[in-house]
């Protein structure tokens, strides 16, 4: 089996006509944006290379360029979508099958819970003692988030 057949984030970068609209929120030849998966926290975003990247040093110039008006543009639309009071952009990819290069956006809501701030966040994460939003919810954040993404890109300077 190949990397690539392997991985869950290559198998979502796939053409794929049943696929969940969060599964593939916006997108360009370089990334993809989807709701992660089991989160406690609606909106909570991860954004994936196009191809197999298991390294954040292995992306491509054109990536790299890319990448950080993804996470300026993805923090905006969490601001304006959620109400969060910031953002955290996070990368790890060492979880077992999840190696494929992923940032979590992860709009932080304004009196979170000291318990989850920072590091911490990751306990609303998967984690089966904090249950994740409902799919209705999941649904309803990531269609609005595309719609806000489809809008023309606002400047934070104009
Ligand atoms: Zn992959």
């Amino acid at each position: 089996m190949s990397a690539q057949s392997a991985c869950l984030s290559c198998v979502h970068n796939a053409d794929n006509p049943n696929r969940r609209p969060e599964h593939w929120i916006a997108s360009d030849e370089h990334w993809r944006v989807a709701h992660a998966f089991g989160a406690a926290v609606a909106g909570w975003l991860v954004l994936v290379p196009r191809r197999h990247v298991v390294t954040i040093a292995d992306l491509t110039d054109e990536e790299a360029a890319a990448l950080g008006t993804w996470q300026v543009r993805l923090s905006r639309a969490l601001h304006a979508v959620t109400g969060c009071a910031k953002t955290y952009v996070v990368q790890f990819a060492e979880r077992a099958g999840f190696e494929h290069v992923h940032f979590h956006i992860v709009p932080r809501a304004d009196g979170l819970p000291e318990q989850f701030q920072g590091p911490r966040v990751f306990a609303l994460l998967g984690k089966p003692d904090q249950p994740a939003v409902s799919s209705a919810e999941v649904t309803r954040v990531s269609a609005a988030l595309h719609a806000h993404l489809q809008s023309p890109p606002l400047h934070a300077t104009s």
